[in-house]
C-alpha cells in the first residue's frame, strides 16, 4: 500500500516583515508530514486560495513517493502555467514531498540529490547605509561576525536622491533618479575599496532600475571594482541586452529572482550571458525545477545564487541550502539574518557560523514549524509602497 496525501494545510504567519506561507502535507502514515515554502508575500491571499481550492483537491489521495509525476501534472493541470501564484502553490507541495521522501529514507534531502560536495555554504549579507562611511561601518560590524561577502547599497534600491526636481502635482511614489543612483553607487564602491582593500567580496543589486544602455555603461563602470557579481542590472523584459553588456566588460552578472518561466532562464544560461542564476525557488515551482536548472547551468559554467531575502520562508531557505550543499556549481547564498523568534517558530532553521551556512543533517529538510506559536503572528494586509517606483518626472518605473 503506498503512503498517500491525506490532508494539505496552509499555514500563514507573519513574525516579521513578511507574510510567510508554509504548506504542510499530512500523509496516511501516522505522524509523517512534510513542509514546503509557498511564500509570495505580496499576494499571499491568492496563493492561499490557489492551494486550498485548486491544488489540495488535485493532490489528495496521491502517492507521496511520486514527486516528479505530481510536479509534471500539477504544472499543466490548470492548462495555463508559469505564473507566480500557481508556481508558489505547486512549490509548497513539491518541497513538502521532498521533505517526506527524506524522512522515509532517513536521509537529509541533499543526500537524495547526490550527496554533499561541501560542508558549508558561503553566505552574503545585504549591507546598506545612508552614506559611504556608514556602509563601511556596517561592513566592519559584519566582518566581526565572520561575514566575507557583502551586497552593498547606498540607501534602498535606486539609491538616495534627495535633490530631485519633480514636476508640479507630482503624485506620491517611491521616487529615484537613475543618474544620481549610478554616480553615487560608483562613489560608494570606490570608497569601500579605498577603505577596506581588494580582499573583501562586494556585490551590488541594481534592482532593474536602469534603461538598457545605462545598464551597459554602468556594468562597464563597475568593472574596475571587481565585483563578485552585479545583480539584476536589467529587468526581465530586457534580457536580450545582456549580450551587449557581455561584449563590453567582464563584470560578473547575476539574474533570475523575478523569473517564472523556463524561457526566461534557458537562453541566458545556454548563451553564457550571465554568471549566476538566482531564482526565487518557490516562485519557479519548487525544488524539482531548481535541481534541474542547477544541473543545466553547471553544463555551461553558470553558478547558483538562489534568492534568499526575508520574503523567502525559513522552510524555503532550508531548501536553498540543501541545493547549495549538493550543487557542484554553487556560487553563493543570500542570507537574511533571522531573528530569535524565527528560530522559535521554525525549529531546525539553519545557522551561520563564521560566514558559512550549515544544515542540521536531520532526515528530510530538517526544519519544523511550531504551529501554535505561528498562529500568534497572523498576516497583515497591506498595499505595497516600495514597488510604486517613479522616475523624477513621475513616470512609473520598475521597482
Ligand atoms: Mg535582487
Amino acid at each position: 500500500m503506498p503512503i498517500t496525501i491525506k490532508d494539505v494545510k496552509t499555514i500563514i504567519t507573519q513574525p516579521g516583515k513578511s507574510q510567510l506561507i508554509i504548506v504542510k502535507v499530512i500523509t496516511s502514515e501516522p505522524g509523517l508530514y512534510g513542509l514546503g515554502c509557498a511564500t509570495y508575500k505580496q499576494r499571499f491571499h491568492a496563493v492561499h486560495t490557489a492551494i486550498e481550492k485548486h491544488i489540495k483537491p488535485f493532490v489528495l489521495g496521491r502517492d507521496v513517493s511520486r514527486i516528479e509525476e505530481m510536479w509534471q501534472m500539477a504544472m499543466v493541470n490548470g492548462y495555463w502555467r508559469n505564473g507566480p501564484v500557481m508556481n508558489n502553490a505547486i512549490s509548497g507541495i513539491d518541497q513538502a514531498l521532498w521533505d517526506i521522501k527524506g524522512k522515509l529514507a532517513g536521509m537529509p534531502v541533499y543526500q537524495l540529490l547526490g550527496g554533499k560536495v561541501r560542508e558549508g555554504a558561503h553566505v552574503y549579507v545585504h549591507c546598506d547605509g545612508r552614506s559611504p562611511e556608514q556602509v563601511v561601518d556596517n561592513i566592519r560590524a559584519f566582518q566581526q561576525q565572520g561575514i566575507r561577502y557583502f551586497r552593498v547599497q547606498l540607501g534602498i534600491y535606486g539609491g538616495i536622491s534627495e535633490e530631485m526636481v519633480k514636476p508640479e502635482n507630482a503624485p506620491a511614489g517611491a521616487y529615484f533618479d537613475p543618474k544620481a543612483y549610478m554616480r553615487d553607487t560608483l562613489n560608494l564602491l570606490a570608497h569601500i575599496r579605498a577603505e577596506l582593500g581588494d580582499e573583501i567580496e562586494l556585490l551590488h543589486d541594481v534592482h532593474e532600475r536602469l534603461t538598457p544602455i545605462d545598464a551597459v555603461q554602468f556594468a562597464k563602470d563597475c568593472e574596475p571594482f571587481k565585483l563578485f557579481f552585479l545583480e539584476d542590472v536589467l529587468p526581465p523584459e530586457q534580457t536580450a541586452w545582456f549580450r551587449n553588456i557581455r561584449q563590453q566588460c567582464a563584470t560578473p552578472l547575476a539574474m533570475g529572482e523575478l523569473f517564472n518561466n523556463p524561457h526566461e532562464w534557458q537562453p541566458l544560461i545556454a548563451n553564457r550571458q550571465i554568471d549566476f542564476i538566482r531564482m526565487h525557488i518557490s516562485q519557479m515551482g519548487g525544488l524539482t525545477p531548481a535541481r534541474n536548472v542547477a544541473a543545466f547551468a553547471n553544463m555551461f559554467g553558470v553558478r547558483t545564487a538562489w534568492h534568499g531575502p526575508s520574503d523567502t520562508s525559513p522552510v524555503g531557505h532550508t531548501v536553498n541550502i540543501h541545493l547549495d550543499m549538493w550543487a557542484p556549481n554553487f556560487g553563493i547564498q543570500e542570507w537574511y539574518r533571522p531573528k530569535p523568534l524565527d528560530y522559535d517558530i521554525f525549529p531546525g532553521l539553519p545557522e551561520v557560523r563564521n560566514g558559512y551556512l550549515y544544515l542540521n543533517d536531520q532526515p528530510g529538510l530538517g526544519i519544523d514549524i511550531n504551529e501554535e506559536l505561528a498562529a500568534k503572528y497572523p498576516p497583515k494586509d497591506e498595499v505595497i509602497d516600495w514597488t510604486q517606483a517613479r522616475l523624477p518626472d513621475g513616470t512609473p518605473a520598475r521597482p
